[in-house]
């Protein structure tokens, strides 16, 4: 029993083995696809959902913030990152005045992302170079934050879709 077994092991690691090195060979051989990306010059485009960093998300229609300083996110920060202020206006509404998020001990945790009901907040995939000098650097108030969210061109396939989709019935 413990012979065959012995052997098994034996043949079960040479196969193994030959299929790794099947793929390596596979990729070794194939000289056109190269697949290392030459960055900086080259970037791979993030996937939308990665976190890179934290940005106020600021109406250019209003010209204003969303955030209305409900210090929902600063509760929620596990690390006590953010600090801001507000003031109520003429209208009844609160505004933010200033908001201050220190990134050098943020976790990227979206606590905050999460606890916000105003749209306020966001994660941004495009930027992940934020390697400072100085770590005060990392601290960064509402204008270093803002961030106006692009216009979504219109998708032809929506379109058709929405065109296809039957009325509901009492809608
Ligand atoms: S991502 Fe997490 S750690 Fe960073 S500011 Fe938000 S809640 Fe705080
Ligand atoms: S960012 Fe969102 S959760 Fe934080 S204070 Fe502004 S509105 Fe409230």
């Amino acid at each position: 029993m413990g012979f065959f077994k012995y052997f098994k092991n034996v043949f079960s690691g040479l196969w193994n083995l030959l299929v790794g090195l099947s793929v390596t060979s596979k990729y070794f051989l194939n000289f056109k696809a190269v697949t290392t990306q030459q960055y900086p010059e080259e970037r791979l485009p993030l996937p939308a959902r990665s976190r890179s960093m934290i940005k106020l998300i600021y109406d250019d229609e209003k010209d204003q913030f969303n955030c209305v300083a409900c210090l929902m996110c600063a509760k929620a920060c596990p690390n006590s990152c953010i600090k801001l202020e507000g003031v109520r206006q003429a209208d009844g509404k609160r505004r933010m005045t200033t908001f201050k998020l220190d990134f050098s001990t943020c976790i990227f945790c979206g606590y905050c992302v999460e606890a916000c009901g105003f749209d306020a907040l966001t994660f941004v995939s495009e930027e992940y170079e934020n390697s400072v000098y100085k770590r005060g650097s990392l601290l960064q108030d509402e204008n270093a934050m803002k961030w106006i969210r692009p216009a979504q061109p219109a998708s032809p396939e929506a379109a058709t879709t929405e065109a296809a989709a039957p009325a509901v019935a009492g809608a």
